[in-house]
């Protein structure tokens, strides 16, 4: 019997499957079982678009569609967890499976804290992340570095820490850490995540450790939870799945890999932070990039910890509307609002209108709020500092009103009760 806390390689016994996976498999066998025995009424992972640069969420219910589902997009930037509470009434009352790289489930983490997914009916597949290139970064790479037409590359993959393109008439690799010098490579985000193996998910699975015959042929599977464990051995009853234990010395190697990744982590934090200097320079400088923005709000919608639904940065009390450059109000009251929960996933900066990095700032903020209170997000089901700092009667308030605007009995001109 599989318990928490297993290493073990797993391979599919699905043709199909093995033909599009990744590795081995594991993950879409998982799901299949997961779909067949209603352990979970729907799946959402992640399909191919258009093409290898299209990303596209997708939500399966029926277990022949998941073979489409499987194999890993690096240039996929999508953020899971907003999904579920968006689109899928935060799995409130069905219950749902989603892959999920790191930054997913600490999102899923941060979203459950306040109330807007259900993890009881969550289950989490997570899959090692080393990082994912933005789209379009990756077709200027290619087309710059490789020499490439980027409408002709059908395969991307990372391995061996090289960034390797298939195309009409042939294959080529370049080192991430050469497309990072050139200012290409990983989003800078994920250059200083250290969220390497989720194992907030009941499974993280991943390629780091699979050695010997089963190199390439095998996903490494660490069971973390008892949820977890169960759909393992649901899939390999059911012989969907075969399992073995991993070779200790790929369990090494898999430590290894993972500390190095996280010194890798450790230098893009110093050197994007030391960048943004410190103190008023580090503010001026803020001020200076943000002046860009143009108040399309992307950046509120995408991000997991913004679920307001009377967003305050809307209240013509804090942010006089129709205003260009947009009053610095508006970002401060995101920093106010975030900078403790911010789990790095991007995001904001992805879908930035003006180009603006959002989540630097933001993840520069949460760094210096972690140093003083030690409060870390997306790892475990600690409320965030915010949750502290709130008046007992304001609370009450919320509870009595319904509402979240706090400063609905402040100056709010357009307040009901007025003033
Ligand atoms: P499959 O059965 O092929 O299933 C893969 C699952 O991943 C599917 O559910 C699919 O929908 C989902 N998926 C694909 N692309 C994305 C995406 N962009 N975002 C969210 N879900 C996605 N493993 C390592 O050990 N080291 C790494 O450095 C590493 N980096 C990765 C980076 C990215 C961006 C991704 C998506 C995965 C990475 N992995 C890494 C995990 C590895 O590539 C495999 O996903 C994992 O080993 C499972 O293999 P499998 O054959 O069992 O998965
Ligand atoms: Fe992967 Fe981390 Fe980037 Fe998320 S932020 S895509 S977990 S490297
Ligand atoms: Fe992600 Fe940006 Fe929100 Fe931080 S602020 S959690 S990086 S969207
Ligand atoms: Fe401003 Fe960019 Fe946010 Fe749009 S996404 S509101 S331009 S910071």
């Amino acid at each position: 019997m599989t318990k928490k806390g297993d290493m073990i390689y797993a391979w599919t016994n699905d043709a199909e499957i093995q033909k599009k996976a990744e590795l081995g498999g594991a993950v879409t066998t998982l799901w299949k079982y997961a779909l067949e025995s209603r352990t979970v009424d729907a799946v959402l992972a992640v399909t191919k678009g258009v093409d290898l640069y299209d990303a596209v969420p997708v939500i399966i219910t029926d277990p022949k569609d998941l073979a489409k589902t499987a194999g890993s997009l690096h240039c996929g930037t999508l953020l899971m967890a907003k999904l579920v509470k968006k689109f899928l009434d935060g799995a409130k009352d069905k219950k749902i499976g989603v892959t999920v790289k790191g930054c997913d489930a600490m999102a899923f983490y941060e979203l459950a804290k306040r109330k807007q997914v259900n993890l009881d009916n969550i289950v989490m597949i997570g899959v090692n992340c080393g990082g994912s290139v933005s789209p379009i970064t990756a077709r200027k790479m290619i087309k710059e570095k490789y020499d490439v037409d980027p409408e002709k590359v059908h395969k991307e993959e990372i391995d061996k820490g090289q960034f390797i393109i298939e195309y009409e008439g042939g294959h080529k690799g370049i080192s991430v850490d050469e497309l990072e010098e050139a200012g290409f490579g990983r989003r800078s985000n994920c250059r200083r995540c250290k969220m390497k193996i989720p194992r907030q998910a009941d499974l993280a699975c991943g390629n780091w450790g699979v050695i010997g015959p089963k190199a390439g042929k095998a996903t490494f599977v660490e069971v973390c939870s008892e949820k977890g464990a169960a759909l393992v051995d649901g899939a390999v009853r059911k012989g969907m799945m075969a399992t073995e234990p991993a070779n200790p010395k790929g369990l090494e190697i898999r430590g290894k890999v993972e500390g190095a990744m996280f010194k890798l982590g450790d230098k893009w934090r110093k050197h994007d932070f030391e960048a943004l200097g410190e103190g008023k320079e580090r503010l001026k400088k803020i001020m200076s990039e943000t002046a860009r923005c143009i108040k399309c709000y992307q950046c509120i919608d995408v991000c997991p910890i913004c679920y307001c639904v009377d967003c305050t940065t809307k209240n013509p009390a804090y942010v006089a509307p129709g205003e260009l450059p947009v009053p610095f109000m508006f970002h401060l009251i995101r920093y106010a609002h975030i900078a403790d929960s911010c789990v790095n996933c991007g995001q904001c900066e992805e879908v930035c209108a003006a180009e603006i990095p959002n989540a630097l700032f933001m993840h520069a903020q949460q760094q210096e709020l972690e140093k003083m209170f030690g409060h870390v997000p997306g790892t475990n089901m600690e409320l965030p500092l915010m949750a502290y700092v709130e008046e007992k009667e304001e609370r009450l308030r919320l509870h009595n009103t319904g509402s979240d605007m706090i400063y609905e009995n402040v100056f709010n001109p357009f307040s009901k009760k007025g003033h």
